[in-house]
C-alpha cells in the first residue's frame, strides 16, 4: 500500500502538472468506483466544469481542493494509483491496439503514448478517468478495487472518516516534539504502549507510516520491532527519529518503492526498494556487515524484518 513517499511523489508530480487545469468532463467503469451516495453520476454532475486549486498529502491520503465548495478525497488502498496520460477507450475499430494480454472489455482504455503507461500490467486497471483541459487525464489504475474516492465538502473534510485523529505528520515533527509525542502516549485515551513497530505505524500515533518503512526505519535506528514503546530511553527514541526522518526523505528524493503496484503518475517504476536493507530481505546479509542474517517475524497478523545482530531485543 503507498505510504507517505509513495504519496508525496504522486502530490509532487500532479502539482507541477494539473493545479489550474479544468475538469472537463469524467467517466467511471461499470463497477461504480466511486464510493458515496449518488455514485459516479452525481460525482461528475459536481466535478465537471470544476477547476484545480491545489493537491496536497495528509498521512497517506491524497486532497485535491477545487475552486468553489468541493474537494476530492482519495485513499489509493491497496493497488491504486493515480496516473497522467492521455488514453482512448477500445471500440470494435481499434481493437487491433491490444493485445497481449489476453481479452479484455469493451470497457478498456487503452494509452495513447508508448511507455510504462500502455506497456506495464500495473497500469492498465482503469476504473475512472477526470478528463482535464489541457488535453491530458487524470486516471486511477486499481486492479483490486480497494480505493476510496470521494467528493466532499470543503468544511466536512476534517469529518472524513480516514482523516479523524491522524497523528502529526513527520515532516511536521521536531525531535523535541517527537520525544514528547513518545511520553505523552502512556497512559489516557493515547496510549500507546506495547510494541514499536506496531506503534510506529499507527496513524494516530503519526501518520503515514506503513509496513515498508517501519521496517526500514528500525533496522536504520537497530532496534528490535518487538522493542516495548514504553521501556524505550532517550537516545533511543532519537535515533528512531534521525532513521524516521532520513529514510522518508530518501524515499521521497528515489520517487518512492515500487514492490507492487505503485507506479508514479507517469507510469514509471520507484526506486527506493533498491535500497530496502530490512522489508522482505528475509535471508540476506546485513547490509550493516555484522554478520547478521535478515529474519522475519509474526506479529499479529503482519510481518516485521530485522537483522537479529544490531536489532537485539532487550
Ligand atoms: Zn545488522
Amino acid at each position: 500500500m503507498p505510504e507517505l513517499p509513495e504519496v508525496q511523489t504522486t502530490v509532487n508530480f500532479l502539482r507541477n502538472k494539473i493545479i489550474g487545469l479544468k475538469i472537463v468532463d469524467f467517466w467511471a467503469d461499470k463497477e461504480k468506483p466511486i464510493r458515496q451516495a449518488g455514485g459516479a453520476a452525481k460525482f461528475k454532475k459536481m466535478v465537471v466544469g470544476a477547476k484545480i486549486k491545489s493537491v496536497w498529502r495528509r498521512a497517506k491520503y491524497i486532497v485535491v481542493d477545487l475552486e468553489g465548495p468541493y474537494t476530492i478525497f482519495i485513499h489509493q488502498k491497496i493497488s491504486g494509483h493515480l496516473l497522467y496520460g492521455k488514453w482512448q477507450q477500445l471500440t470494435v475499430d481499434n481493437k487491433h491496439l491490444t493485445d497481449r494480454y489476453g481479452q479484455r472489455s469493451d470497457e478498456e482504455w487503452i494509452s495513447k503514448e508508448g511507455g510504462p503507461l500502455k506497456n506495464d500490467r500495473k497500469n492498465q486497471y482503469i476504473r475512472l478517468i477526470f478528463f482535464l483541459s489541457n488535453g491530458y487525464q487524470l486516471a486511477l489504475s486499481d486492479l483490486r478495487r480497494f480505493g476510496r474516492v470521494i467528493l466532499v465538502k470543503d468544511d466536512k473534510l476534517t469529518d472524513v472518516k480516514e482523516l479523524k485523529g491522524l497523528g502529526p505528520e513527520p515532516f511536521d515533527l521536531s525531535l523535541l516534539q517527537f520525544k514528547k509525542l513518545f511520553r505523552k502516549s502512556f497512559g489516557g485515551a493515547r496510549d500507546k504502549r506495547g510494541k514499536l513497530k506496531p506503534v510506529l505505524m499507527d496513524q494516530t500515533f503519526v501518520a503515514g507510516i506503513g509496513n515498508i518503512y517501519a521496517d526500514e526505519i528500525l533496522w536504520e535506528a537497530g532496534l528490535h520491532p518487538l522493542s516495548r514503546v514504553e521501556h524505550l530511553l532517550t537516545y533511543e527514541i532519537e535515533k528512531i527519529y534521525r532513521a524516521m526522518i532520513k529514510i522518508l526523505k530518501k524515499a521521497v528524493e528515489l520517487r518512492g518503492s515500487s514492490m507492487d503496484d505503485y507506479r508514479l503518475p507517469s507510469g514509471e517504476m520507484g526506486r527506493a526498494q533498491l535500497y530496502h536493507r530490512a522489508y522482505q530481505k528475509t535471508g540476506d546479509k546485513c547490509a550493516k556487515h555484522d554478520g547478521g542474517v535478515i529474519e522475519r517475524i509474526k506479529i499479529g497478523q503482519r510481518s516485521a524484518h530485522f537483522c537479529p545482530k544490531h536489532q537485539v531485543l532487550k
